[in-house]
């Protein structure tokens, strides 16, 4: 893969814009990618939603794309980032940065820090603790085209 040329894609390999979740600009990726690296800070990015189904403990879980908490997982992490939204019906202990919408479900637990632009909380979810810093204008600001 070519970084430096994807910004010029081709009419047949349609692109999308996905914020990048190290530098926070704006970028074209291919539709059909799964990862990318960032054209401005040229780090790794992984762009497809992640699902997690089961006990994920680690030091962070970042995409572009959203990250659904199913609810039977249990996840411990430092830093869930995603930029698309974050959804939530089982256990997440760590800090949650979402750039969209979160929404915590009916089942949801959580225990940490909330950065977010809107948070959705359903009746029967449940937030042990942390700070939240709800904000409509998502950290790092608009990109101008
Ligand atoms: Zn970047």
């Amino acid at each position: 893969m070519c970084a430096a040329h994807q910004q010029l894609a081709p009419p047949d390999n349609p692109t999308r814009v996905v914020r990048c979740y190290h530098c926070q600009r704006a970028c074209a990726v291919s539709l059909r990618a799964m990862s990318s690296s960032c054209p401005h800070c040229h780090r790794q990015l992984a762009i497809a939603d992640i699902v997690v189904r089961a006990r994920h403990w680690g030091t962070s879980l970042q995409t572009c794309g959203r990250i659904i908490v199913d609810r039977r997982a249990d996840v411990r992490v430092t830093l869930l980032k995603a930029c698309a939204g974050v959804e939530v019906h089982g256990t997440v202990k760590g800090r949650i940065v979402s750039l969209g919408p979160v929404t915590l479900g009916d089942t949801a637990q959580i225990d940490g820090d909330l950065e977010a632009p809107a948070v959705f909380v359903a009746p029967g979810a449940k937030i042990l603790g942390g700070k939240f810093s709800i904000s409509p204008v998502a950290p790092g600001g608009r990109a101008s085209g």
